[in-house]
């Protein structure tokens, strides 16, 4: 294979959820719902495939879920965009990732990520040809050290990518952090890419504050969502990007000769999704909340140094204080002990060292499911 793919491997999720169906283990690993999204949008996406929306959609998605997700960040942020110039859905966020990335940096440049990240991150930026330059977010509170940004720009870099609800730590930046991040992205001319996809997984009354929304960033950010985590529908990989027309057309560019056009019978559920009431929204926190609760907690009283999660619907805990010191051992011996399986975040680092206790726990399960995961978790 070509040098680019280097060390890209199978991707963890793959690897540990074949790991879980091979030992029958609960699998508290890849982050995926137990329990499918509300009945009316599944049943919008039925009936748009009887009332024939199989074939080849709008290569920019269709006109009724650009205009959702123009009323969906108006409603939710006071943010205004024009569905036609200023919106592309895409195949997932994963696909806009990529897009974004293929968009914006030449062979050579480099790209600023968050760290621990997001494992498609490291492969796109590295299959664009583009450097990876990690900043670290360090446990315990996996705050982001505004200087240690700072420091990671050099005449090099050309993109900053953020993630807020971040994936694996729970960190929600705050408005203090992303205004740094803003003023850093401004001063040095940069791109910002931004993976927005929990937005509406935050809990303990936090809010989202949408990056674009800073002073000099609307005309510099790829801004990113999707439908799987806030619609409990990760299989059917409708994710949308917004920003000036100049950045939905140059993301479009590669995304046209990426996938062509997404989902055609998922994009009108996805707009009727997106218009459901504020109880819906709201009621997806609250439970989520709760299920993150009984998981940091029973995961507390085992032992496990828990790290409460902003957002997201992960949990990083630390190993050390039952014992262990490196999460892949621990993650690799979990089944066959336990019957349980999770995630190490060591493969989201550079810095491996900085991750090599930490494990992640996903607790969008049901909770009986997490009960039981617990329970097992008590052979440790
Ligand atoms: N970004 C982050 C941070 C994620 O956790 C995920 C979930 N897999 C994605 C992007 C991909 O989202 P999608 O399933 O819409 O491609
Ligand atoms: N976002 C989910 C996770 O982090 C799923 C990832 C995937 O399967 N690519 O677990």
């Amino acid at each position: 294979h070509a040098q680019r793919l280097d060390g890209l491997g199978t991707t963890i999720f793959a690897e540990m959820s074949a790991l879980a169906v091979r030992t029958g283990a609960v699998n508290l690993g890849q982050g995926f719902p137990d329990t499918d999204g509300p009945g009316s949008v599944l049943e919008a996406a039925i009936a748009a495939i009887r009332a024939g929306a199989n074939q080849y959609p709008p290569g920019r998605g269709i006109p009724a879920l650009r205009q959702a997700i123009v009323d969906h960040q108006k409603r939710f942020y006071g943010l205004e965009y024009d569905p036609d110039t200023q919106v592309l859905v895409t195949t997932g966020a994963t696909e806009a990732i990529a897009a974004a990335l293929l968009a914006y940096v030449e062979p050579g440049d480099e790209v600023i990520a968050l760290e621990p990240y997001y494992d498609s991150y490291a492969a796109c930026i590295a299959m664009a040809g583009g450097r990876r330059v990690p900043v670290t977010l360090r446990a315990p509170d996996f705050r982001l050290d505004l200087d240690e940004l700072r420091a990671a720009v050099t005449p090099r870099t050309k993109v900053l990518l953020i993630n807020s609800p971040h994936n694996p730590t729970g960190t929600v930046l705050t408005d203090e952090e992303l205004r740094g991040v803003s003023a850093l992205a401004v001063e040095h001319d940069l791109v910002v890419i931004t993976d927005e996809v929990y937005e509406h997984l935050i809990y303990d009354g936090g809010q989202h504050r949408p990056l674009t929304a800073y002073e000099g960033m609307a005309d510099r950010t790829v801004s990113i969502g999707s439908a799987g985590k806030t619609f409990s529908v990760t299989g059917w990989k409708i994710g949308w990007v917004t920003g000036t027309p100049e950045v939905v057309t140059a993301v479009n560019t590669s995304k046209q000769f990426l996938t062509y056009v997404s989902g055609a019978p998922f994009q009108p559920a996805v707009a009727g999704a997106l218009a459901l009431g504020n109880d819906y929204f709201d009621g997806l926190r609250a439970d989520l909340q709760h299920r993150r609760d009984l998981l940091c907690d029973g995961l507390e009283s085992l032992g496990f140094g828990v790290h409460r999660p902003q957002g997201t619907y992960f949990v990083t805990t630390d190993i050390r204080p039952l014992g262990h010191t490196d999460g892949v051992e621990f993650c690799r011996m979990l089944p066959e002990k336990t019957g349980v399986v999770a995630i190490p975040h060591q493969v989201f680092y550079d810095n491996i060292d900085a991750g090599r206790p930490l494990v992640r726990w996903a607790f969008c399960k049901k909770r009986e499911v997490l009960e039981e995961a617990l329970n097992r978790l008590t052979k440790l």
